[in-house]
């Protein structure tokens, strides 16, 4: 299966023709390492399109703790990089394959000898890209195109989760210990409400200004249907700009909050331009001491898929947070791969 996969994947980057999912790669990070092939990047709607990209849940959704998941990593490696969930199983190791021949790649930490292949496919294909990007960027398959190759995550209810259009919450995940935010319906886990109340508090401190929740926990059939009514009204290529398909929303974890200065005018996010106003340069600054990072940035939308969200907000934990802050990674999917190794149960094949 591989080799063929190989062949596909050589196959579409050298013709850039075929709608083979490995085209996806390429125009995946075209955007900003390739500015060249930017036609094949999903088009952002036109400005008189609608743009229903302020979902606005409301907040009485029940979550549903029926099906709390029980995940299992194997660990491939004795390397310093910790596996992403605590939960590790006895037995069921499998060594990783020898590299064919040595490697140069092989002094960063968080190569992976299995992948060998698709790093150097990859740094091919972006010859720009750094070494290190590029092993991370591969090591979370973002080299499979969107929704391709896709993983049920395992430890959802981790401060870590990795969610994006490569790894799925399962379909009957809600986090546990889900609370409303202070003044709010909106529930996000009680950790992170909590941090977001400093972090709020913070900001009237020190502006004298208001952050204001817009959204927050989201459950799968929840998203569900918002997914399926913005693929209704602008088609799926370009809902897949701004809506993340059932599964795929961070929204799910509990751990993700959207945030604006002001209540949304017609219910549009971005046509508050939160980047503009004090109280987003001074999360800029700011946010990560409160365990909170950007996570659809402004200049990596070819990396993360979605167009810039300057209101959305992922709590990771401090730790976490100003690390990637002080080493000035700009995706949590480049500090994923940096840092973590990712286990999971692969439910579609990459080609
Ligand atoms: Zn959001």
């Amino acid at each position: 299966m591989k080799r063929t996969k190989l062949v596909c994947a050589a196959l579409a980057a050298v013709l850039l023709l075929s709608s083979c999912s490995h085209l996806k790669l390429v125009i995946r990070y075209a955007g900003s390492k390739a500015a060249e092939l930017t036609e094949g990047h999903p088009a952002p709607p036109a400005a008189s399109a609608p743009s229903p990209d302020a979902p606005v849940p409301s907040p009485e959704e029940t979550p549903n703790v029926d099906a709390a998941i029980e995940g299992a990593d194997e660990s491939l490696g004795g390397e310093d990089i910790p596996l992403i969930s605590d939960l590790s199983v006895a037995g069921g190791i499998s060594a990783p394959p020898e590299p064919k021949e040595e490697d140069s790649l092989a002094v960063y930490a968080h190569y992976k000898p299995e992948f060998q292949e698709r790093y150097r496919r990859f740094l091919r294909s972006y010859p720009d890209m750094t070494e290190t990007t590029a092993l991370a960027l591969v090591n979370v398959n973002a080299d499979y195109g969107y929704y391709k190759g896709i993983t049920q995550i395992q430890d959802p209810d981790g401060l870590l989760v990795f969610c994006n259009k490569n790894y799925q919450l399962p379909a009957g995940f809600a986090p546990e210990n889900l609370r409303a935010i202070s003044g709010y319906e909106l529930l996000m886990t009680d950790e992170a409400a909590t941090a977001f109340e400093d972090m709020r508090a913070a900001v009237k401190k020190d502006l004298g200004k208001q952050l204001i929740a817009i959204s927050a926990y989201r459950s799968f059939s929840y998203q569900k249907a918002l997914f399926a009514r913005y693929a209704r009204a602008d088609g799926i290529e370009v809902a897949d700009t701004y809506s993340a398909r059932a599964g795929h929303s961070e929204h799910q974890t509990g751990l993700t909050i959207d945030l604006l200065h002001t209540w949304p005018k017609n219910g549009s996010l971005r046509n508050a331009n939160f980047q503009d106003t004090e109280q987003y340069a001074w999360m800029l600054d700011h946010a990560h001491e409160y365990g909170f990072i950007l996570r659809y940035p402004e200049t990596e939308e070819s990396v993360t898929g979605y167009r810039f969200e300057p209101w959305h907000w992922r709590y990771i934990g401090a730790d976490d947070a100003s690390k990637m802050h002080e080493e000035g990674i700009a995706t949590f999917e480049e500090y994923i791969g940096t840092y973590y190794r990712l286990e999971g149960t692969a439910i579609a094949e990459a080609g």
